[in-house]
């Protein structure tokens, strides 16, 4: 057996072609530009191009973008000012601060600084409390485009057994409350968890965030189980040139699984379009209108 590959590109396409359509109706019939604010403090590599990335996506979108790069050397407090000049900012619907921050700023403080309704990312507490209690918060992008993608693959999740391999509150936390809003019977697992491939060989859905290349082997999966691949690991190949790896064990889970997500391609460019909806849906609520079907 040889499992269905998901295709987060194709997928990640659509969905920023559907919100592209949204921009275009809230322009048209409600004078309404969502606009998204990015904060990037200091200049590590990475997260330059994740912004360069999130500006040039929300520009495709029709979206106002807007940017905002500080000195590494900025204060905690210069950085919750301009978070709050945002927050008073009615052109901008949407706010990300992008992570990691230096040693010196506390990140939660920046974090519970955002108003909540302008929380794309959904980190704040506020949005967590919601997520847990079944209220309408903003949900965190990479867990979101996960369940998006298990809706699509699956339909109806109700009764299926899933497994969350890992707990931060960006990734595994918030995966494991949205799967059991659709019914699943979810375990968490994580470092500590006791015979690991048993856990995870129960599972019918099986959501890997661990940060740990290839942890996940193929003969740990039930077969026919859907896989979605998170991790994004960066290792060497025998002839010293470098390779992107999931958490899962590709090569041998593609012969296990009923579906599986690619790494690369597979969850990490659906992070993207979900922080372009999470945006247009934020820029409705701000301003009671109801999100273009
Ligand atoms: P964290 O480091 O915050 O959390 C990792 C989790 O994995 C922890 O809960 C940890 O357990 C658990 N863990 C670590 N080692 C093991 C092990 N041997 N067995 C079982 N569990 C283990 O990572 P993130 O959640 O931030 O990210 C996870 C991965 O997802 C990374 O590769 C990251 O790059 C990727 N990522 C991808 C995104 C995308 O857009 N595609 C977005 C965000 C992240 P414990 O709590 O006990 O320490």
């Amino acid at each position: 057996m040889t499992a269905t590959i998901i295709d987060g590109k194709a997928f990640a396409a659509h969905l920023k072609e559907d919100v592209a359509r949204k921009v275009a109706i809230l322009k048209k019939d409600h004078n309404l530009t969502p606009g998204l604010a990015v904060v990037l403090v200091g200049e590590d590599p990475a997260s330059q191009v994740y912004v360069r990335n999130k500006n040039k996506s929300t520009v495709a979108a029709g979206m106002k973008s807007f940017e905002f790069l500080m000195e590494d050397t900025v204060s905690e407090a210069e950085l919750i000012e301009k978070v709050k000049e945002l927050n008073n900012d009615p052109s901008v619907h949407g706010i990300l601060v992008q992570l990691p921050l230096p040693k010196h700023i506390n990140e939660a403080a920046v974090i519970e600084t955002i108003s909540p309704e302008k929380d794309v990312d959904g980190f704040h507490v506020i949005n967590s409390g919601l997520l847990a209690t079944g209220g309408k918060g903003m949900v965190p992008c990479t867990p979101l485009g996960c369940l998006m993608m298990l809706k699509d693959v699956l339909g109806n999740l109700s009764g299926l057994d899933a497994v969350v391999v890992g707990r931060s509150n960006i990734v595994g936390k918030p995966m494991a409350q949205l799967l059991l809003n659709e019914s699943c019977t979810v375990t968490i697992a994580h470092s500590r968890t006791k015979n690991l491939p048993e856990v995870v060989g129960r599972a019918d859905i099986v959501v890997a965030a661990v940060g740990v290349p290839e942890l996940v082997k193929g003969d740990w999966i039930k077969k026919g189980a859907t896989v979605i691949d998170v991790g994004i690991n960066r290792i060497e190949k025998d002839d010293g040139k470098t390779k992107l790896v999931g958490d899962v064990e590709f090569a041998s889970a593609v012969n296990r699984a009923g579906a599986i997500t690619p790494v690369p391609g597979g969850v990490g460019p659906m992070t993207i379009a979900v922080l372009l909806q999470n945006t247009v849906t934020a820029a409705c609520r701000q301003n009671g209108i109801d999100e273009p079907a």
